[in-house]
């Protein structure tokens, strides 16, 4: 690579003649694609794909989206199928003023690419392509075990309407065996005894999100100073206190087990005899993990109070109606029909009306076998001293859709990411250097290799 300084830019800055990888996910983030908008990126992917050679599949979506696969072979070949999942669309760029280049530029300089979608997901579905490209240069795919495919949807950032219609209009012609899709990441920072120890976290599951509407009506006198003694106000707000004091139990399941487990190997002393045995020493835990607002969520079902509205009304008069927005967030083996029951006897008010806003789906939890084990080892080939470990996903994504199918979904952007790209996310200045592009191609690449020619 090329790498020059151009004068008159801030000293830290060198613009590069970039690797091909870099040049394409530039321009890829340079089509704007917010969520039902994703057409002009789309067919500009799928064009790529037909040049490298994949043969290009449309799958039915909205006018204005896109969805298509780019394989390996022809899906009317119906070979079981290695699906990398990613999608077009991305979130808005927020504000402006706090990019350091133009949301939509991709630029390419300190030896990153910039732009909303560098990391999610369009940097991903880059490395996904170029790897899938190098499988096609092996040849002879007609003898292959699998067929494999690029699988790129709309909507993921919205209502999940890409895989939605996928599954409804293509699952069976797809006929995927596994899918390798977003989910964790590589993270350092996460071992006391060995921070600086590299982990890889594979989504294997996901919290199945349930949003709930609270609407409560008490018609009283309407003067602030005259207080009724129970007005919908103080009704609502006393019910939701007693739901948010009660304490959700902490649940270690298998993927949870290995998580910790994982980790305790690289601590030392107690830490490390206690990671290793979470379930034994769940008592001594708890208080810690009750402290760690990220670890807390992947161990229990959570309730967020997100919103408590009242129509706009003078400070002395009383509202007769109130509403509240709860985000709930259950784990695998949660029931939600008796989870929004317990909510109702929580809130212990008979008049509190309860609505389902929105629910994902709930979906297995995926095994952690064969294609679980030769994602691990594709990792430990690329990355020295690496180590593997499942995760819950605490947030939704297309994921869920497919474990629901029946099809194992192993969630992981193959990379190393700073605490700054961490910040990224839905964030300003979202960025991936040349350096992950070249990692993350090459685990996917590794993967392949072991999977279709071993
Ligand atoms: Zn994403």
């Amino acid at each position: 690579m090329y790498v020059c300084s151009i004068p008159g830019l801030p000293q830290s800055t060198s613009y590069q003649i970039a690797t091909e990888e870099a040049t394409l996910l530039s321009q890829y983030i340079q089509k704007k694609s917010l969520s039902g908008f994703e057409k002009e990126a789309g067919e500009f992917l799928a064009d790529i794909c037909r040049d490298k050679g994949l043969i290009v599949e449309r799958l039915p979506s909205p006018e204005n989206s896109y969805n298509f696969a780019a394989s390996l072979s022809p899906l009317s070949d119906n070979k079981p199928n290695i699906i990398f999942l990613n999608h077009i669309d991305v979130v808005p760029e927020g504000n402006t003023g706090s990019w350091l280049y133009e949301p939509f530029s991709g630029t390419i300089a300190d030896n990153s690419v910039w732009g909303r979608g560098a990391i999610d997901l369009k940097g991903v579905a880059i490395m996904q392509l170029m790897a899938i490209e190098k499988a096609k240069q092996w040849g002879g795919e007609e003898a292959l075990p699998y067929n494999v495919t690029l699988l790129c949807v709309s909507g993921e950032e919205m209502d999940n309407q890409g895989i939605k219609d996928v599954i409804e209009n293509s699952f069976e012609k797809l006929n995927p065996v596994v899918v390798f899709g977003e989910g964790g990441t590589g993270l350092s920072q996460i071992s006391r005894g060995h921070p600086e120890q590299p982990f890889y976290c594979i989504s294997v599951a996901e919290k199945k999100a349930l949003w709930l509407k609270l609407s409560l009506h008490i018609k009283t006198s309407g003067h602030g100073s005259v207080p009724p003694p129970l007005y919908a106000n103080k009704v609502m707000t006393q019910a939701l206190n007693r739901l948010l004091k009660k304490k959700q139990e902490i649940v270690f399941d298998a993927t949870t087990v290995a998580f910790f487990k994982t980790i305790g190997r690289y601590e030392k002393g107690t830490r490390k005899l206690v990671l290793k045995h979470p379930r034994l020493f769940k008592g001594l835990m708890k208080k810690a993990l009750r402290e760690d607002p990220i670890i807390f969520s992947i161990l229990t079902n959570t309730i967020t109070v997100t919103n408590i509205n009242n129509a706009q009304l003078p400070a002395n008069q009383i509202a007769p109606e109130i509403e509240a927005l709860l985000d709930c967030r259950l784990l695998p083996d949660t029931d939600p029909g008796k989870f929004v029951e317990d909510i109702r006897s929580t809130l212990d008010v008979e008049d509190i009306h309860v609505t389902v806003l929105k629910e994902t789906p709930s979906a297995p939890v995926s095994e952690r076998g064969l294609f679980y084990k030769q994602f691990q080892k594709a990792i430990e080939e690329v990355y020295d001293n690496s180590a593997v470990l499942p995760i819950l996903s605490p947030s939704y994504s297309d994921n869920n859709f497919l474990r629901r199918m029946g099809v194992p979904v192993y969630g992981l952007t193959p990379i190393q990411l700073t605490r700054a790209q961490l910040l990224s996310f839905h964030n300003s200045n979202e960025h991936i250097t040349l350096n992950q592009l070249r990692e993350g191609i090459k685990v996917y690449e590794t993967l392949l290799r072991n999977l279709l020619l071993k």
